[in-house]
C-alpha cells in the first residue's frame, strides 16, 4: 500500500494540489480531500492496458498510427479539437501537427471561454493570482457563475472562507455578493444577491460604470435591478480594500458575450482609480487556461486558429469547432480528451458519424465509440506527469501516483506527427 501526498486534482480549473490518495496493487483505494467531482476522477480511473481500435477492431499501436496518420495527410480540411483536458505538452504538439497538415484547431475554450478572449485582447486583462485573493481580498463578487457546485472546493481553498495574511478572520473578513438570474446555492450563500433579468448583463454592467464614475442614473431599475440596490452595490465595490470579480458562463454565454467581459474589464478598470481590484474567469475545464496559453505563445491566438494557408488566421464564429462540423466544411476530425458527441448541437454530432474520426481519450467517451481510431491513453496527473495551468494562469507540475501502463497523450500525438510526416 502506498499513500501519495499532495496530488493535483485537474477536474476542474481550480487544480487541487493538496490531495492525498491510497494506492493498492496499482488502484486508487481511497481519496482524500477532493470534492465529489474530484473524487469521481480519482475513484473512476481504470489505468490497466486496453489495445487501440481501428473501426472497432483492436489493433496493435502501429497499426493504429498508420491510419491516424493516413487519415489526416488525405484529409483536405481537417479539424483537431479538444486539448483542455490534456497535459500543455500534447497541446503543444497538436499545434505542431495543425500547421504541418494545414489543419484547423480549437479548444473547448469556444464554448465556454471563448468571448473572455475576445475580451481580454481588446482592452486587457485586470488579473491576479488565487493566492493574492487569498490573503487580500475583503470582497468577492461572483457574476453568472455558480461555484458551490461547479468548482467545489473555490469557495473553501481560494476565495471565500480561507484565511489570508490580512484576511485573518477568513470568512468574516470578507464580503461576498452574488449577480445571477436565478437564487444558486453560491447565492444563498452570500451576503448580498442581485438577481438580474436575463440577458441584461450588458445594460447592468454599464449602469454600475456610470454610477462608480459618479453620474445620476434616471431609470428607477435596469434590467430588473432597482438603481438604490445597484448604488449600493457600487458603494460596497468603492469601499472595500481589495475586490475580485469572478465571472462563468452566466456572462459569457449570455446576450452581448465577449462585450459583457469587456465591460467586467473596463469596470475594473474604472474601480482601479478608487481601491484595488481585479477579475478572473471561472474555467471549467482542468487544462483549458493551459490550451489557451500554448495556443497564444504558438499562434498569437488562444482558440478557433486555422492553418489552411500555411500560417495561423484566428476566425472565432468561423473556423471553431461547432461552426466548422455544422456547416459539413471539416472533412477529418482529431479529438484530444474531449467529447464533442455528448456535447454539440444536433447538426455538428451528425457530421462527426460521417467524416472518419480519430480520438485520443482515458475514457472511451461517446465520440470515441464511434471513432475510426480510438486510442484509449493514461489520464495526466494520474498515471502520466505533465503540466497545467490553473485558473488563474499559474502552472503547476502534475505527478503520476499511478504506474503507467498506455501510451500518454503526447506519446499518440508524437507518433501520428511522424507518421504524417512520412505519408
Ligand atoms: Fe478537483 Fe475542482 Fe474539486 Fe478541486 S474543486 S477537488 S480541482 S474537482
Amino acid at each position: 500500500m502506498k499513500i501519495e501526498k499532495n496530488v493535483v486534482c485537474t477536474f476542474c480549473g481550480c487544480l487541487c494540489d493538496d490531495i492525498t490518495l491510497t494506492i493498492e496493487n496499482n488502484n486508487i483505494t481511497k481519496v482524500e480531500k477532493a470534492c465529489a467531482n474530484g473524487r469521481g476522477l480519482f475513484e473512476g480511473y481504470d489505468p490497466h492496458f486496453r489495445a487501440p481500435r481501428v473501426n472497432g477492431k483492436e489493433v496493435t499501436f502501429l497499426e493504429a498510427i498508420k491510419e491516424a496518420s493516413n487519415i489526416l495527410s488525405s484529409a483536405k480540411y481537417p479539424l483537431i479539437y479538444g486539448l483542455s483536458s490534456t497535459s500543455i505538452e500534447a497541446q503543444r504538439i497538436s499545434v505542431q501537427l495543425a500547421e504541418t497538415i494545414g489543419a484547423s484547431i480549437d479548444s473547448t475554450s469556444s464554448v465556454c471561454h471563448g468571448p473572455t478572449g475576445l475580451a481580454m485582447q481588446s482592452v486587457g486583462e485586470p488579473t491576479c493570482t488565487l493566492g493574492e485573493i487569498k490573503n487580500r481580498a475583503d470582497l468577492l463578487v461572483f457574476w453568472g457563475c455558480n461555484p458551490l457546485v461547479s468548482h467545489s472546493r473555490h469557495f473553501a481553498r481560494y476565495s471565500a472562507m480561507p484565511k489570508g495574511r490580512f484576511i485573518s478572520e477568513g470568512r468574516k473578513d470578507r464580503k461576498v455578493v452574488v449577480v445571477d438570474v436565478r437564487r444558486s446555492e453560491t447565492a444563498k450563500a452570500a451576503d448580498l444577491f442581485i438577481q438580474i433579468r436575463q440577458g441584461y448583463d450588458y445594460e447592468v454592467l454599464l449602469a454600475i460604470k456610470a454610477l462608480v464614475k459618479g453620474k445620476a442614473i434616471s431609470a428607477t431599475e435596469v434590467g430588473g435591478v432597482p438603481t438604490e440596490l445597484l448604488q449600493q452595490f457600487v458603494h460596497t465595490m468603492k469601499s472595500c480594500r481589495y475586490g475580485v470579480i469572478f465571472f462563468g458562463m452566466g456572462l459569457t454565454m449570455t446576450k452581448g458575450r465577449d462585450l459583457n467581459v469587456r465591460e467586467v474589464f473596463s469596470l475594473v478598470r474604472e474601480l482601479n482609480n478608487y481601491t484595488r481590484f481585479s477579475a478572473l474567469p471561472m474555467r471549467g475545464h482542468g487544462n483549458v487556461t493551459g490550451a489557451d496559453q500554448v495556443m497564444s505563445w504558438l499562434c498569437g491566438f488562444p482558440f478557433a486558429i486555422n492553418f489552411s494557408k500555411g500560417y495561423p488566421r484566428y476566425g472565432p464564429g468561423e473556423f471553431t469547432a461547432v461552426d466548422l462540423l455544422s456547416g459539413g466544411e471539416a472533412d477529418a476530425l482529431l479529438v484530444i480528451a474531449s467529447d464533442p458527441v455528448a456535447h454539440f448541437p444536433a447538426g455538428a454530432t451528425r457530421h462527426i458519424e460521417k467524416i472518419p474520426s480519430i480520438v485520443i481519450d482515458p475514457v472511451e467517451s461517446l465520440t470515441a465509440k464511434i471513432a475510426t481510431v480510438y486510442f484509449p491513453t493514461a489520464m495526466y496527473g494520474v498515471d502520466c506527469e505533465g503540466t497545467a495551468y490553473r485558473m488563474d494562469s499559474v502552472p503547476l507540475r502534475l505527478k503520476a501516483p499511478l504506474e503507467r501502463q498506455r501510451k500518454s497523450d503526447e506519446e499518440v500525438l508524437e507518433a501520428i506527427f511522424e507518421g504524417v510526416k512520412e505519408c
